[in-house]
């Protein structure tokens, strides 16, 4: 083998989840067809889920000083993300071009080995094993392989994915322009043959995107020209943008598809290669980088062969939901952002339900990727959600939850100082940080009431908590970190 895990594509997807695997002790090494990147920014912003895992692997500093905000909407209802609580704001101008680079240089501070300029075209399975090869006759033999090459992936082609949905009805242009000055509106708005949005980048940069109603997209082999995209903005809203310098130019469409399975054997897919979807809500990217959180784990403990090969299924089983989730949700936005008159009373109706408390909560929570809720039997709220943040005081110093899911190791919260509790873990102190504290204050205290102990994945999600189901611990603890290290005979935890 050259490396345990072979990851194609230096995409959001792709790094993460490279940098995710070393964080777990995992060898990579990642493929990726472009000589250098190409500073074109198709996302821009992160998520309220995003910005709580970037807070947890300890990466926000690294952008700087973020834009952020709680306005939101759902197919351009406008809707208040504060209603959430949650502990951060939405991201709104940090091009994906800035993430793309922090994530690569975290993604080599912590080993990953990154060959650019390496156009997977190949891929083969062995039994134990996978080989992919380039054209520019590199060939590299891994145990798995992850396609992370975006919407048209060679890996999901050449290993047999099936990726049914539907194709693009409608096509849409960007712009991203100098010399224009544009009230920034972020979500879309109707107007009268189609829709137009515009938000503000940094470095005086402006974004258009335009799109008319009913036209399909055309065969393109490059871009479009920007004449045709300033033509068409004049025709839908009266202004001239012909003058303006175009930084980049983009034609996307409206097409949705997931693959049936996010793993056939050895190779798994995330991000875009696995769902495509309308850019509606700027989803896409935020939830191919919560994808690699998942898998990045997994799939590190089964090559370190300290859990079983089984784990990688729950891969599958929680975010091909995710998936579904997302295809549905911005179809139904494309509905009302790319509709015309016959959608106006569902957009009327739609607004209305908006003011009930909880369906702007409903609402909020499916734009920012807080409807996240892995199968997970118990009675807790808080089982297969994500932590909500807490502060900590731990051995009298003040700490948080994400700033002790930093490492990527999991974590047995223990909020009650038991330590029959703490030497039931014993056996899986590799893999588990067996932490006592108490809570100074929590982001959501509704759902951590009377809550004594958590087991949280690496990720952040909970595994188990207490009171109510001490003997099923260890039953956690083997599900997601492996049998451990026997540890005897455990002493009775309630
Ligand atoms: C107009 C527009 C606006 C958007 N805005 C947002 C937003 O605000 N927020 C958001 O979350 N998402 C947004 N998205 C979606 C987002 O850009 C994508 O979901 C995101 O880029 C997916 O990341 P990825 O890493 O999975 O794939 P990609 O970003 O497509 O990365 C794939 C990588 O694989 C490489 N690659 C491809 N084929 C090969 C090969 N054969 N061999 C080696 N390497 C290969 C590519 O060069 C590329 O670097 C937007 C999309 C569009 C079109």
């Amino acid at each position: 083998m050259d490396t345990s895990v072979v990851v194609v594509g230096a995409g959001p997807t792709g790094l993460m989840l490279a940098a995710e695997l070393r964080l777990g002790g995992a060898e990579v090494v990642l493929l990726e067809r472009l000589p250098e990147p190409t500073g074109e920014s198709r996302g821009i912003g992160f998520t309220l889920r995003t910005m709580e895992i970037f807070d947890q692997r300890g990466l926000l500093p690294r952008f700087g000083e973020l834009a952020t905000s709680t306005a939101g909407h759902f197919g351009g209802i406008p809707l208040d993300l504060g209603v959430l609580g949650a502990t951060h704001e939405a991201a709104r101008t940090v091009p994906q071009s800035t993430t793309e680079a922090v994530l690569a240089a975290r993604a080599s501070e912590l080993g990953v080995r990154i060959l650019r300029g390496r156009t997977v075209t190949g891929v083969e399975q062995g039994d134990d094993h996978v080989t992919v090869t380039t054209a520019e006759g590199t060939t590299v033999t891994a145990r798995y392989l992850v396609g992370c090459d975006g919407g048209r992936s060679v890996v999901r082609n050449a290993a047999g994915f099936d990726f049914p949905g539907t194709p693009a009805t409608t096509e849409l242009f960007l712009a991203d322009l100098r010399g224009v000055d544009l009230p920034p509106r972020m979500s879309a708005q109707q107007v009268p043959g189609g829709m137009v949005m515009t938000a503000k980048l940094p470095g005086g940069v402006h974004r258009i995107i335009v799109g008319e109603r009913g036209v399909p997209p055309r065969r393109r082999t490059g871009p479009p020209a920007f004449a045709e995209v300033a033509d068409l903005w004049k025709r839908l809203t009266g202004i001239d943008v012909a003058q303006a310098e175009p930084v980049w130019v983009s034609a996307f469409g409206d097409a949705a598809r997931l693959v049936t399975e996010y793993r056939r054997g050895r190779v798994l897919l995330a991000g875009d290669a696995a769902h495509v979807h309308l850019p509606a809500g700027g989803q896409g990217m935020n939830t191919g980088i919560q994808d690699a959180l998942n898998l990045g784990w997994k799939l590190a403990a089964v090559v370190r062969a300290t859990a079983p090969e089984a784990l990688l299924d729950t891969y599958h089983d929680e975010r091909h939901e995710v998936g579904r989730r997302l295809l549905a949700n911005t179809r139904a936005q494309g509905l009302l952002i790319l509709g015309g008159e016959e959608v106006a009373p569902l957009r009327e109706v739609l607004t209305e339900l908006a003011d009930h408390p909880e369906v702007a909560r409903d609402l909020a929570a499916r734009a920012s990727g807080l409807d996240v809720r892995y199968p997970a039997a118990g009675d807790s709220p808080l089982l297969g959600a994500r932590i909500p943040q807490l502060a900590l005081t731990r051995a009298g110093r003040d700490t948080t939850v994400f700033e002790l899911l930093r490492g990527g190791r999991g974590v047995l919260l223990d909020l009650a100082d038991n330590a029959r509790l703490r030497a039931r873990a014993e056996g899986w102190r590799e893999q588990v940080a067996v932490v006592t504290a108490e809570v100074r204050a929590a982001a959501d205290t509704r759902r951590l009431d009377g809550t004594t102990a958590v087991l949280l994945r690496p990720d952040g999600y909970v595994a188990w908590a207490a009171p109510g189901s001490y003997q099923d611990l260890p039953t956690a603890l083997r599900r997601w970190f492996g049998p451990g290290r026997g540890t005897g005979r455990p002493a009775p935890l309630d």
